[in-house]
Parts: structure tokens; C-alpha cells; sequence
């Protein structure tokens, strides 16, 4: 992929990421008012992406684990926001595309992981109600 390539996918994904403050793409598809499905899919297609009278869909596949879900969605979120008017099948659009989304994928889960090392014992103990003294920060 070209140099240029990667820095605006890099640039879209920070601005994105500044703009409505998180790198989850659960949530970043809320804010951006996508519509999240997930449903039973044909077997080998773990998602993909739709444009339906101006509404952005994502299917998800059903039969996947949360973490393979997430993954999907962050891929599939990518598809939406750098090919917004094509219909895409998750790993059957052109290669280009298929790339791109890939990278976008990629660098938004690593924000992410990065935003979450950022927290202090008591930002986590707010996020998930476990009391102060039960969390063990290791990274
Ligand atoms: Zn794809």
C-alpha cells in the first residue's frame, strides 16, 4: 500500500477517535448512527457491509466469538467510513479495499489498547464496578 494510503487512513482513524472520544468500534458505530445487525449469516462470511437507502448497515455474523465480532465490526466500520457507497462482502471486496480496511482495523484496535493502558486503577474500577483493590494492572 502506498505511504500516502496508510497516513490518511492513519489521519481519519485519529480524527475519528478524537472527534467521539473512543477507539471502541461498537461505539464509534453508535455515534456514527450504523446499523449493527447480528444475524445469521451464510457459513464462511463473518460480516459485511451495506448501504440501504443512505442507512449504513453491518451485519455480523452470529456464529463467531465476541472477540472475532469485534474484529469483524472494526473491519467492517472501516468499509463504511472509507467506501461508504459500495456494498461489501467481509474478505470478497477487491483487494485494495480489502486492505485498507484492514489497516484501519488494525491501528483502531491499537488506539484502543493504548486508551485502555492509559487508565489508572480507578478509571477501571468505575468502568467495571470491581472494587479498587481487586484490580492488578499488568501492562
Ligand atoms: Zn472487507
Amino acid at each position: 500500500m502506498e505511504l500516502t494510503v496508510l497516513q490518511n487512513i492513519k489521519n481519519t482513524v485519529d480524527k475519528l477517535v478524537k472527534k467521539y472520544e473512543t477507539a471502541d468500534p461498537w461505539i464509534l458505530c453508535e455515534r456514527l448512527d450504523i446499523i449493527v445487525l447480528i444475524s445469521n449469516l451464510p457459513v464462511g462470511v463473518k460480516g459485511f457491509y451495506q448501504l440501504i437507502k443512505g442507512r449504513q448497515i453491518i451485519h455480523i455474523s452470529r456464529c463467531i466469538s465476541n472477540t472475532q465480532m469485534k474484529l469483524v465490526c472494526a473491519h467492517e466500520l472501516a468499509h463504511a467510513i472509507l467506501h461508504k457507497n459500495q456494498n461489501i462482502c467481509h474478505g470478497v471486496g477487491n483487494a485494495k479495499m480489502e486492505e485498507e480496511a484492514e489497516y484501519f482495523k488494525h491501528y483502531l484496535l491499537k488506539l484502543e489498547v493504548n486508551e485502555i493502558s492509559r487508565w489508572s486503577r480507578k478509571d477501571i474500577s468505575n468502568f467495571t464496578h470491581l472494587s479498587e483493590d481487586m484490580i492488578i494492572l499488568d501492562f
